[in-house]
């Protein structure tokens, strides 16, 4: 534990300490270099070798000046998560001493041995060459643990052909194409001042924090991250008492020094409090540009892992790792910035910002019908199944809330009403007759919406909590992209831009309408009313990776240089067979632990139950209760053992199954019932055998002991 005091080291000073900022960069690298980089970062020139050579010395001497001894290009591979080749700087004179190196060179362009991070067959073997590229868009940083210090540069990993073989390009790929795009629009609105528009993305982190004793003895959590038995205490989560409570010592620390982590690398962790379920806590960084954004979220979520480990406790990302109790997952905070820092999302207070935003605002609903598969897609994992659709989370029908104000605005836009002047006391006077009125706070809230509006910056609260953020955000960015470009094509031949203004927001909300929901996304209701408005409602994630292989998804993403047909198809072969490859893991422990040790611990405890009842007996004392439960738990006992084998005969029925697409099927459609089935009997088990007797750390344990 290294807690910092910040009376004798001030926040400021010590915040970004870690991290080969900018204004790092700015005081260090001589001018013109400085200059050279931040027209890179712009998307304005490419990078030269000799640029690099200047950066590569001053980094290195920095990196070595606070203890470094290792450089790692820090990649993002399909798996997503990170991965890291560690070099040393080290150059042998010859002499018998070394020198410190790092080129340009070395900095540019790494090539780990990485052939086995999946491909899904962008790479033969033989050929398995790939290669990392410094991405100047993120900042390098220090990685620092008791063993040593390590500088590491975000990188692109690309194949030696070219394809991208990770998260982050097609990440880089679509803040590109939807900056094209919008800054089209923009143009034609007669702005000329904005030269880029790129996203912005602040992820709200959920995760939960367990006793490592408890966590050390459940091989469902180390193995799979979540549990996969566990029968719910008497007291869940219905007091209430947890949100947003007094935070716990223990956990106080672990924040406090998890902050001090983040804030060393540069990244403004900011607020933090305790979530629904017990045990459950959130972290939220403040926004970035979303591919710094991407990278401390990646950060965001190790460090948490770390510093826990560092207080005995043991930090869960898993979506669900408990039944019965809420899940986790990352609200994407998502936004469109001009570089001369303009929000596109936010109302304004002139005609000219009004209808920016309304237009904009547009686009985003028109996306987010169109293309609500392919965003239900970048979400579709198999412990993210556990969550969408429950009654925790946003639904698996992809809706976005406006609230009434917003909604109403474009109501009376899309029924040729001039304005919604139905509550004046909130509007402000814009003074163009043409455009409707804002209120002044156009979004309330609504926390079941899976696409809110929530005042200057939609939320997508579909997100996984173990999930990398890169893939969510760059389908998003490509569907707003599409429509951006088609509204810019209207908008640059229009003689009145006014009309053309009103024409093409008129049409496209008249047209996608149908997406906008501001009730609550979690009754009943909302599932039978989107099926009238014919939304999809995908519940599962294997369903739900159809979409990338469809022929339109795969023009949209040529159309915007994302992806390429080859790439779309590898990922949706990675996809599934993660999927696969998590429910294998999950059932294959449920099998271990029924039979190796439920099973012994239930039936050697309904033994010795009849054995004490023998002992009464022989002295007189009949004990019926005794009796009752020893048959009971030796019944439910057997009937665990039946459900183990059925799932075995489940499981190796998948395993044999050819096909990706049929093999996560049959995971998705076979399997995981199985393990239903036995999670069902064991969970009664454990309510009737004594603790003593039960060989693992239960629900109480887990969630209310810290
Ligand atoms: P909530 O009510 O959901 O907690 P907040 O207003 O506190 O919402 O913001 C939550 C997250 O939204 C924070 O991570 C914040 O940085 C992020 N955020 C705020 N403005 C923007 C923006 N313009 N673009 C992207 N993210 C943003
Ligand atoms: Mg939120």
């Amino acid at each position: 534990m290294s807690i910092v005091d910040f009376s004798k080291t001030p926040v400021a000073e010590l915040y970004g300490t870690n991290s080969f900022s900018n204004a790092l960069m700015r005081e260090r690298l001589p001018k013109n270099i400085y200059k050279e980089i931040t027209a890179v970062q712009a998307g304005e020139k490419e990078l030269t070798l000799e640029v690099a050579e200047v950066v590569a010395a001053v980094m290195r001497d920095w990196a070595i000046s606070k203890g470094a001894s290792h450089y790692t290009h820090w990649f993002q591979p399909l798996t997503g998560l990170t991965a890291e080749k560690h070099d040393s700087f080290i150059a042998p004179t010859g002499d018998g001493k070394v020198i410190m190196e790092f080129s340009g060179k070395e900095l540019v362009k790494g090539e780990p041995d990485a052939s086995s991070f999946p491909s899904g067959g962008l790479r033969a073997t033989f050929e398995a060459r790939g290669y990392t590229a410094w991405d100047v868009t993120s900042p390098a940083f220090l990685k620092q643990d008791p063993t040593g210090t390590t500088l590491c540069i975000p990188t692109a990993f690309i194949s030696y052909y070219g394809q991208a073989l990770d998260k982050k390009v097609p990440l880089l790929k679509s803040i590109d194409a939807l900056s094209k795009q919008a800054i089209r629009v923009l143009r034609a609105l007669g702005n000329e001042v904005s030269k880029r528009v790129f996203t912005t993305v602040g992820p709200e982190q959920e995760y939960f924090l367990v006793d490592k004793t408890f966590y050390d003895q459940r091989p469902d959590l180390i193995l799979t991250g979540r549990t996969v038995f566990g029968a719910l205490p008497a007291k869940g989560q219905e007091m209430e008492d947890h949100y947003f409570g007094a935070i716990k010592e223990r956990v106080a620390g672990f924040m406090r020094e998890l902050n001090t982590e983040l804030w060393k690398v540069g990244i403004p962790a900011k607020t933090q409090h305790n979530e629904v379920a017990p045990n459950q806590f959130e972290i939220a960084p403040v926004f970035a540009n979303s591919s710094a954004a991407v990278d401390a979220n990646q950060m965001v979520m190790e460090t948490i892992r770390t510093v826990a480990r560092r207080y005995g406790l043991e930090g869960l990302l898993h979506e669900k790792p408990f039944a019965g109790v809420n899940g986790s997952g990352k609200h994407n905070n998502w936004s469109m910035a001009t570089d001369d820092g303009l929000n596109l999302f936010d109302p304004g207070e002139n005609p000219e910002s009004n209808a920016r935003f309304l237009l904009f605002a547009a686009a985003v609903v028109e996306a987010v019908d169109r293309y609500s598969l392919l965003i239900r897609s970048s979400v579709a994992t198999s412990a993210n199944d556990h969550r969408l659709g429950a009654n925790e989370a946003p639904p698996a029908i992809v809706s976005v809330f406006f609230g009434g104000p917003l909604t109403e605005i474009f109501d009376n836009i899309a029924e040729g009403k001039s304005s919604g002047k139905s509550n004046p006391g909130q509007q402000i006077k814009i003074g163009v007759s043409s455009l409707p009125s804002l209120p002044k706070d156009v979004s309330d809230r609504n926390r079941t919406s899976p696409f809110a509006f929530t005042g200057n910056k939609f939320e997508f609260r579909m997100v996984g909590s173990s999930q990398s953020i890169a893939t969510p955000n760059t389908f998003l960015n490509v569907a707003v992209a599409q429509v951006l470009s088609e509204f810019a094509d209207k908008l640059e031949k229009a003689a009145n831009k006014n009309e053309a203004i009103q024409a093409i927001i008129k049409e496209s909300y008249s047209k996608h309408r149908r997406v906008v929901f501001n009730g609550n996304n979690y009754a009943d209701e909302w599932v039978r009313e989107a099926e009238r408005r014919g939304l999809p409602n995908v519940k599962n994630a294997v369903d739900a990776l159809s979409v990338l292989i469809q022929s339109e998804t795969v023009t949209l993403f040529e159309n915007h240089k994302v992806f390429t047909k080859e790439e779309l198809e590898s990922r949706y072969h990675i996809y599934l067979e993660k999927y696969s490859k998590q429910i294998n893991i999950e059932a294959g422990v449920t099998i271990d632990m029924a039979r190796r040790y439920l099973f012994p611990a239930a039936s050697g405890y309904a033994a010795s139950l009849a054995r004490d009842a023998a002992a009464l007996a022989a002295i007189g004392a009949v004990s019926v209760p005794q009796e009752k439960r020893a048959k009971r738990i030796s019944e439910l006992a057997g009937e665990l053992y039946d459900e183990t084998s059925k799932l075995e005969s489940a499981l190796t029925e998948a395993q044999e199954t050819g096909e990706a697409f049929a093999q996560a099927k049959a995971y998705y459609e076979k399997v995981r019932p199985g393990m239903d089935a036995v999670r069902s009997k064991a969970d009664t088990l454990e309510k009737l055998v004594s603790k003593e007797a039960w060989p693992f750390p239960g629900y109480e344990d887990l969630l209310f002991k810290l």
